[in-house]
């Protein structure tokens, strides 16, 4: 039907709402059936068109890292959207960094190894941005950086976008959550690239043991062994951060002007422009298990930073992502992380990435519009 009118979660008080199903301890339903009945109560599926291509935006994880979205909670997504009359299909687009999704085939190559095939998930698996990410549509926006965004084009053919986010850490934005999922995640590479220019690692010279893991991951050639440590080569520096990604030793960090600031309003603007042309027919959830201190473009994951908390559903990304911080940082940390002294902070991803305002994304996007900081649960 043309023209129909989306049904919005009717906001409480100017409080958009997110709901929430929370890990128990003597719950008698798997939280998987509790996602689906957090679908249900929410309404927000009845959106849906009967024949919607509906795009399952997820994470398939990187080869060797265990801590992504578990195959049968989008098996659950997918076959909701299938009961809602759409056709579901599951997917990614390829990554910045050249590891093993930075092309279609060794991505849908990693997403088998780490589970995820049409018989797993129960739909087509289909890597947005093409063979070599080179696969966008161009759309027009308005905003500060941007006149034009790079979708991938699998996305901006969809009808429908729902967003399963495994939320973490994250060394760009200070934590990973639907914002960036949308913004970064629906971008081709050339998307990505202009999303992270603003970006120069930098390297803690105490801490470099020269192991050699990121010249070894870095595919353009910009890091180099030198007396003590290693060194960058600014200009063949893209700033897609998997060199801070793959160092164990945390010898390397993110330098930005301004506490990240700018690369965090790139991402929201992507995500506004991203609504926009899907006439905000977008669906977020993220899930709030494995909550490790990297994201899941990492070749390994580290201790939770918390223990599970639960899965939550909104159709604001910015109220799902304050949400989901404001979970986590009032959950006392995972027995691993409590003893160590620099984590003893009480914003748990401002004590791990210290450089970054991660409250940025959060803010500019409230000023933006695509989304609102005042939110109220509402348990599942
Ligand atoms: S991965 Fe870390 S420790 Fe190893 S060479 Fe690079 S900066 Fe140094
Ligand atoms: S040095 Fe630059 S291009 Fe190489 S991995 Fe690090 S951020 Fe990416």
């Amino acid at each position: 039907m043309q023209g129909k009118v989306i049904m919005k979660n009717k906001s409480v008080n100017n409080k958009s709402i997110v709901y929430f199903t929370e890990i128990k301890k003597d719950s008698n339903k798997s939280l998987i059936e509790r996602l689906a009945i957090m679908i249900d109560r929410s309404k927000l599926f009845k959106n849906i068109k009967s024949h919607d291509r509906v795009a399952i935006k997820t994470h398939f994880g990187e080869r060797g890292g265990h801590a992504y979205i578990r195959t049968p909670f989008i098996g659950k997504i997918v076959s909701k959207v299938k009961e809602y009359g759409g056709i579901p299909f599951v997917t990614d687009a390829n990554t910045l960094y050249s590891h093993k999704r930075h092309n279609a085939i060794d991505h849908l190559e990693t997403a088998a190894i780490n589970g995820f095939t049409p018989e797993t998930v129960g739909a087509p698996i289909i890597i947005a941005d093409g063979l070599i990410g080179k696969d966008h549509e161009v759309f027009k926006i308005n905003g500060n950086h941007f006149k034009e965004i790079y979708i991938a084009s699998t996305i901006f053919h969809s009808d429908f976008i729902i967003v399963a986010t495994h939320f973490t850490g994250h060394p760009l934005g200070g934590f990973g959550g639907s914002i960036k999922n949308l913004a970064m995640g629906c971008a081709s590479i050339k998307g990505k690239f202009l999303q992270h220019s603003e970006y120069l690692p930098k390297v803690k010279e105490g801490l470099c043991n020269l192991c050699g893991v990121c010249i070894e991951n870095c595919g353009y050639n910009a890091i180099k062994k030198g007396k003590n440590s290693i060194y960058f080569i600014a200009e063949n520096c893209v700033g897609c951060g998997e060199c801070v990604s793959v160092c164990k030793y945390g010898a390397i960090s993110p330098k930005y002007p301004n506490e990240g600031k700018k690369l965090q309003e790139k991402m929201v603007e992507y995500t506004m422009g991203i609504k926009k042309q899907k006439k905000e027919k977008i669906i977020y959830i993220n899930f709030l298990i494995d909550i490790s201190p990297g994201c899941d473009c990492c070749s390994f994951s580290n201790a939770p930073i918390v223990h599970d908390l639960g899965v939550l559903l909104s159709d604001d990304p910015v109220a799902v992502d304050k949400a989901s911080v404001d979970l986590i940082n009032d959950a006392p940390y995972s027995p691993l992380w409590s003893t160590v002294d620099k984590f003893n902070d009480q914003d748990k991803f401002r004590a791990i990435y210290q450089d970054i305002d991660w409250n940025w994304q959060l803010n500019y996007g409230q000023q933006m519009g695509i989304g609102n900081k005042e939110y109220k649960i509402v348990k599942v």
